[in-house]
Order: C-alpha cells, then sequence, then structure tokens
C-alpha cells in the first residue's frame, strides 16, 4: 500500500493531497513498493489478490466482488482476427463493466479515510458502477449527466438512487470542473482518469499476465477513450516490471472508433501529446472521446510496449460484434466489440502475428444495449408441425 502519487513524464513525486495532475499537466500514478511478489495473496479472490500494488488495503461488501472475471479462450474468433485469440469478459463485474474495478478500490479508498460522499461525471458504465458502490457502501452520491441523456440510460443509473443532475453547457470541461468543486464541497469524484480509478483498472492487465505464467500473452487489445484504462495496463506492465515479476512485455494495442479517434490520429501522426478533435457519430459511443484527458499517457503505452493505437468504423464494429456472438456465445458492449475489428487490422498489418497470443479485453456487457435485432427468418409453427419443422432444419 503506497500514499505517494508520480509523473512518469516527469518523474517527479507527490504526497496525494497535490491532486490529479502532475505540474507539467499530465495525470498522476499511484506510486508502489517495488517489492511484490504474485504469489504471496495468490489464494484471495477479486482485487485482494494484488493490494500490495493497490492503495487500498480492505476490500468488502461489494469492492469485493470486482476482479476475478473470467479469461475465454475463443478459437472459432482466430480465422476472423488472423491470430490467437483470448477474451477477458469484463461484462460479468456486478454492474456489467470493467469500471467496477476503479469504483472498488475508490469507494474503499473513501470509506478508508471516512469520507461520506462520491460522485462522477459519466452517463454510462461509470455513472452505474460509482452509483452502486456507493449505494452499497451507503455514501452519498452525485451524478453528472449531459441534458440530453436518454431515459433508458437515466432509469439504469437511478436504480441504485444516486443524485442525478443533468448540466446543461460545455460537458467536456466538466472533467476538471467537478474535481474542482468536489475538493470544495468534500465529495470524491472517481473520474475517468483519477488516480484511485486507475489503480484499480490496473488490475485487469495484472489478472491477464497472471493467467498465462509462466508466460505472457503476446498482446493485449483494448477500447481506449479517456485513456484511463490504457493507463492503468500499462502502469500493470510497468510495476511487475519493476518487481521483477513480467516474464515479457505484451504489445499494448488501443481501439478507437474512427469517427472519433484523437489517439489513433496522434499515433499515426507521430506526435507525443494529442490534440483534441471533432467527433463525429458513431455506435460506438461510449468511447467516442474527443479530448481524452489521459490520451498522452495510452500514446505513450502504445509506443513503450512496440504496441499500436487503431480505429476502425463502424461497419467492421458491427460486424466484430456479429462475430463475437456468433462465434463466442459473447454479448459484449458495441465498444468493446471494436477490440476483434482491431486486431484483425493489426494482424493484416503485421503488428500481430498469426501465432500471437492475443487477448481483447471486452470492457462491458452488451445485455444494457438495445442493439440486438429480432432474427425476421426465425419460423412460427404450430406444436403439432414442430416435429416436422425440426427434422427439416437439422436432418
Ligand atoms: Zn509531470
Amino acid at each position: 500500500v503506497t500514499d505517494s502519487l508520480w509523473c512518469y513524464r516527469c518523474d517527479e513525486t507527490y504526497p496525494r493531497s497535490a491532486g490529479a495532475r502532475c505540474d507539467c499537466g499530465e495525470p498522476l500514478w499511484f506510486d508502489v513498493d517495488p517489492t511484490y511478489d504474485p504469489a504471496r495473496h495468490a489464494d484471495e479472490s477479486g482485487l485482494g489478490r494484488y493490494r500490495d500494488l493497490l492503495p487500498v488495503d480492505e476490500l468488502r461488501g461489494l469492492t469485493s466482488a470486482a476482479g476475478g472475471t473470467p479469461l475465454i479462450r475463443t478459437d472459432r474468433l482466430d480465422d476472423v482476427a488472423g491470430c490467437r485469440i483470448w477474451v477477458k469478459d469484463e461484462g460479468e463485474h456486478p454492474t456489467g463493466s470493467f469500471k467496477d474495478r476503479g469504483s472498488a478500490v475508490g469507494v474503499a479508498d473513501v470509506l478508508a479515510r471516512g469520507r461520506t460522499a462520491v460522485g462522477t461525471v459519466s452517463h454510462g458504465n461509470m455513472a452505474m458502477s460509482v452509483a452502486a458502490h456507493a449505494a452499497a457502501a451507503g455514501l452519498d452520491c452525485a451524478v453528472l449527466v449531459p441534458a440530453d441523456i436518454p431515459p433508458e440510460r437515466l432509469a439504469i443509473i437511478g436504480q441504485y438512487d444516486p443524485e442525478i443532475i443533468r448540466v446543461d453547457g460545455d460537458y467536456g470541461r466538466l472533467y476538471e470542473v467537478s474535481i474542482r468543486i468536489g475538493e470544495r464541497l468534500d465529495i470524491d469524484f472517481l473520474n475517468s482518469d483519477v488516480p484511485l480509478r486507475v489503480a484499480g483498472q490496473k488490475t485487469t492487465t495484472l489478472e491477464v499476465v497472471d493467467a498465462f505464467r509462466p508466460d505472457a500473452p503476446d498482446a493485449i487489445v483494448m477500447p481506449v477513450s479517456s485513456g484511463g484504462h490504457a493507463s492503468g495496463a500499462w502502469k500493470a506492465l510497468r510495476d511487475l516490471r519493476a518487481c521483477g515479476a513480467l516474464p515479457s512485455t505484451p504489445k499494448l494495442c488501443f481501439v478507437q472508433a474512427a469517427a472519433c479517434d484523437p489517439v489513433a490520429t496522434a499515433f499515426r501522426d507521430g506526435t507525443e501529446t494529442v490534440s483534441p478533435v471533432t467527433g463525429g457519430e458513431t455506435i460506438a459511443y461510449s468511447i467516442a472521446n474527443a479530448d481524452p484527458p489521459s490520451g498522452a499517457r495510452a500514446l505513450a503505452a502504445a509506443r513503450d510496449t512496440d504496441g499500436a493505437v487503431v480505429s476502425v468504423d463502424d461497419d467492421e464494429i458491427r460486424e466484430a460484434r456479429t462475430r463475437l456472438a456468433r462465434g463466442a456465445g459473447l454479448c459484449v458492449e458495441t465498444a468493446s466489440a471494436t477490440t476483434l475489428a482491431g486486431a484483425r487490422r493489426l494482424a493484416a498489418a503485421g503488428v500481430l502475428a498469426p501465432d500471437d497470443r492475443v487477448v481483447l479485453v471486452a470492457t462491458g456487457s452488451g445485455f444494457k444495449e438495445s442493439t440486438a435485432t429480432a432474427d425476421a427468418a426465425a419460423p412460427s409453427v404450430p406444436l403439432a408441425g414442430l416435429d416436422a419443422t425440426l427434422a427439416a432444419r437439422f436432418a
């Protein structure tokens, strides 16, 4: 357990009271003690297994339910992608997404410090996750959503009874503004790339690496939006490397939707920083972040690990979502399907080899999205005709 923050770019260390950002403007990470031994808490479930690399010690109640998601060998997707595919199914979390990892660490820390209120800026998975964890812990919770949020999503968030506030204005600016207001009002905003949340989100990659020991996978592919999860993946690899516990470095590959791909654009252009874009519409709306707060860190993560950042269009995403359902039995969030489409592109470009062991991080469940289309060709038969119908189809 550690209590200081560190900037990857300047190598500066700060006390945790310094907040979320370095003086250089980059987000900070929690520092760790480089004496971690993967075998030490290996018999524990969930995030408790990684307590030596996390800023919290005590995980109980709902916070003990995060992590430990299945890693599934999906060999029927190998031909689709052009490499050997495993899927890390983050949709198995209590609120159906990887966000529960960060919310668990955030809420556990808030409880440990005796504070009473959390908040977040989100109209999707993170809002549901923070609201659920706050409800379970008996904390007050503020969820700031855009004024035009669809009613069905408001209903899912609302069931946990947080204080939902629709905010009219520049939703992008709200990210920083909320953290400043929270500091004044004693509300801990667990936004997408704050150090506590990123610490929790390291554990996706820690679990993936542990599952392949004594080796490591050749690549990990994940969607990138704010860059919080991507930077968590990089930090996980760096922590393991610092502790002598990383067998080899998997390539970190990130995927964006082509309609809104500031990180992929910066990667292609060879720049060190990510410039905001004017994002267009995409079916992968939950990763359409036009000005990602951890974009530069995601970019550095891809380059440091010999990985890549690519973008895929909506047709490729739709096709990948169908393949994940029909070839692997997985109902993933549309944004998560970008990983299969991205792996396919990376294999075609030679970044991934046919023998490579590649893990797609399916960040969220598709069961919260009403994207399924009814099979219009499904026959309707009287009970008496069932025998003949099945015989005609399966004989
Ligand atoms: Zn810095």
